[in-house]
C-alpha cells in the first residue's frame, strides 16, 4: 500500500522529508498541526495512503476512513478542545477547487477551542 507521490507536500511530510508538529501517528494515519491555524486547536488528520481527495474514495477505504473519524474526537480532546456539548469541534474536508482544496492529498481539518476563531 505504498503510494508515495513526490510532488505531494503531505506525502513528503509522511515520509519525514518535511517536518511537522505531529499530533498522532500509526501505520496508516498521521495527524499534525496546521501551519496556519484558524482556531486555537487546528490539526490535519490524513491517511498515509495518497488518496487525492474525498472525490476518489472507494469501498476499500471504508475501514481507513472509519478509523480516521473515530480518532478525530479523541485527538480533539487530547489537543485541548473542550468537551461536548459546550465545547466540541469542527471537521472540514475541502474537496476540489470549488470545495476550497489546496493540497491534493485527502485530509480532515479538525478545529476547536474557545471562540472567536480567526476564521470560520
Ligand atoms: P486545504 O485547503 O483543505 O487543502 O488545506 C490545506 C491546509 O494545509 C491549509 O490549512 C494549510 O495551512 C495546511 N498546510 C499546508 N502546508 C502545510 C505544512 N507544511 N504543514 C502543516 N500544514 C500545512
Ligand atoms: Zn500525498
Amino acid at each position: 500500500m505504498s503510494t508515495f507521490d513526490s510532488s505531494c507536500i503531505f506525502c513528503q511530510i509522511i515520509a519525514g522529508h518535511i517536518p511537522c508538529r505531529k499530533v498522532y501517528e500509526d501505520d496508516e494515519i498521521l495527524a499534525f498541526h496546521d501551519i496556519k491555524p484558524w482556531a486555537p486547536v487546528h490539526f490535519l488528520l490524513l491517511p498515509k495512503l495518497h488518496i487525492a481527495s474525498m472525490a476518489q474514495i472507494a469501498p476499500e477505504h471504508e475501514r481507513l476512513l472509519g478509523r480516521m473519524l473515530l480518532l478525530a474526537p479523541r485527538l480533539a480532546l487530547e489537543q485541548g478542545c473542550n468537551p461536548y456539548p459546550q465545547g466540541g469541534f469542527r471537521i472540514v474536508c475541502n474537496t476540489g477547487a470549488e470545495g476550497g482544496q489546496e493540497v491534493q492529498h485527502l485530509h480532515l481539518h479538525v478545529m476547536g477551542g474557545a471562540r472567536p476563531w480567526l476564521r470560520g
